[in-house]
């Protein structure tokens, strides 16, 4: 039996302006609002990478793949995740459980919830529990006001047996 784990968080934003697309998850959400910037700007695949090099104490997001770099400019945020997952594994580990949290004002996400943990599911190995939870900001501050959209995401990873 695995006795020994490491957890590690991971958390993002993004500016949220009309005629941008919207990508939760790897999933397209029907939206009049979506992410700037660069990539398909997919806060919660962001916020689980995040969560993923803290467990193994690897830095963070822009350290691996530098948001100014031409090399992952139109990568989608999914294969950045399976090649983060790729080096957890190689490092000796196996994620247990991933929770999420979603924080989006003008979107019902409920509807998206099944495909999102599709798409997670497919990129995780199989025995990851995966959880997905939304809520709002309460129509105050950044979120709140449509402004941005949040992700939180938390990992257990347990040492590989070998
Ligand atoms: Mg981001």
């Amino acid at each position: 039996m695995t006795t020994d784990f490491r957890v590690g968080q991971g958390e993002d934003r993004h500016r949220l302006e009309t005629g941008e697309n919207l990508v939760i998850g790897g999933v397209t959400i029907e939206s009049d609002r979506g992410t700037v910037g660069h990539s398909d700007g997919d806060v919660l695949v962001h916020a689980i990478i995040d969560a993923l090099l803290g467990a193994v104490a690897l830095g963070d997001i822009g350290q691996h793949f530098p948001d100014d770099d031409p090399e992952w400019e139109d990568v989608r945020s999914v294969d950045l995740l399976r090649r983060t997952l790729d080096t957890v594994e190689t490092r000796g580990w196996a994620p247990s459980n991933l929770d999420t949290t979603v924080l989006l004002q003008s979107v019902t996400l409920a509807p998206y919830r099944s495909a999102i943990l599709d798409t997670l599911g497919e990129t995780f190995p199989r025995q990851t529990t995966i959880n997905v939870k939304f809520t709002t900001g309460e129509g105050v501050g950044p979120v709140g006001r449509g402004e941005a959209i949040d992700a939180r995401a938390i990992c257990l990873i347990s040492r590989l047996d070998r």
